[in-house]
């Protein structure tokens, strides 16, 4: 076994994090960790993962569950095409494989929301093949240890990090070693500056000899996000307030208020709401502004609240929904000012 995987694994041994989706060998837990623990905090994965399981205790139960269930149980996780395609991959396993995963990483890839890190670390995990699982925090650590200084995300370098990361993989264990990276990453190797005192690789390592690790991986500028303004109106009408499940691909399923892009005056939204959504309604009132931050872009939120007649008929694409009913569909963490003004 190469040094440094020795020298990981050791250390994995005696530090690993312990957490609810380690110490077994299933591929659907696995899959539903690694899904949920894209973009998103292990701390904040803690929560919601026994939850899911109890709610879709096996890959059947998961791929005969209805879309809103799935998303209900993501609600607040954010990125919710993951919960999409997890319902969806798990349809297409129980058609294709008998609701089994398959072991090979090509056929995992195969499967609609597995991407090549997922497959990689069901594979390994889950069914000990010796391949890597390649996610940021590896691309950090293999960036440092090999002192990679050019693009990472350049398909180039990407390959070559690809490939160390390959090299190192053990044919034994393979599951903890790339679970030993992603802890390194996440708890030593940390972007900014890393502990390298800590670190059973610093003997190593090209970066903590050279004294740039702060400064790797080298990645491409990112663009700074869209700030897009939104009047979101609350209408209620009597008990009811009015709402759009949406169609678009961001937050595609999930329900929201009335929202109107752009900034407006009280009379201007109070036209464009009536002529939009067809219906008489009272002066829109300012309530509260809120901000959502997505990936590509950053909802500036004003409130607004207004009423429209008790018997009014919901416009086309909307529906007017009880308040006492509300907990019972999936509304994005965009919403929850609006939703605080509605329970107040
Ligand atoms: Fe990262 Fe420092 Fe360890 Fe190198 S020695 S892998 S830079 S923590």
């Amino acid at each position: 076994m190469d040094q440094i995987t020795a020298a990981l694994l050791g250390w994995y041994d005696r530090c690993a994090r312990v957490l609810p989706w380690r110490g077994f060998h299933d591929a659907y837990r696995t899959w539903v960790s690694e899904a949920m623990l894209q973009q998103t905090r292990v701390e904040t994965v803690l929560s919601y993962y026994p939850r899911f399981l109890e709610r879709f205790p096996t890959l059947a139960s998961l791929a005969e569950a209805p879309e809103a269930d799935v998303l209900k149980a993501w609600e607040g996780l954010g990125y919710y095409s993951r919960a999409r395609n997890l319902r969806k991959g798990a349809q297409q396993v129980m058609a294709e494989y008998g609701g089994i995963l398959p072991r090979d990483p090509e056929k995992l890839k195969k499967i609609c929301g597995i991407g090549p890190y997922s497959a990689g670390a069901i594979a390994s995990i889950a069914y000990d093949v010796p391949v890597p699982a390649v996610d940021g925090n590896v691309i950090r650590v293999m960036s440092r240890l090999y002192g990679i200084r050019t693009d990472a995300l350049v398909p180039e370098t990407r390959r070559r990090i690809e490939s160390l990361a390959a090299a190192l993989v053990p044919a034994e264990r393979p599951g903890d070693h790339n679970q030993a990276v992603m802890d390194l990453g996440a708890t030593v190797c940390v972007p900014g500056t890393p502990d390298c005192g800590r670190c059973p690789l610093s003997a190593f390592c090209n970066a903590c000899k050279v004294g740039d690790a702060a400064d790797l991986p080298v990645l491409p500028k990112a663009k700074p996000q869209k700030v897009i303004p939104y009047a979101v109106l609350l209408v209620r009408s009597g008990n009811r307030v009015l709402m759009r499940r949406r169609t678009e691909n961001l937050l595609n399923g999930l329900w929201c208020f009335p929202m109107f892009e752009g900034e407006f005056t009280p009379e201007d939204l109070h036209r464009q709401a009536q002529k939009k959504l067809s219906l008489t309604l009272s002066e829109p009132v300012p309530a509260e502004t809120a901000r959502h931050v997505f990936t590509h872009q950053i909802w500036q939120m004003s409130i607004y609240e207004a009423s429209a007649e008790a018997s009014a008929p919901a416009p086309d694409g909307y529906s007017f929904i009880p308040l006492d009913q509300l907990d019972q569909l999936t509304l994005p963490v965009a919403m929850n000012v609006a939703v605080s003004i509605l329970t107040r």
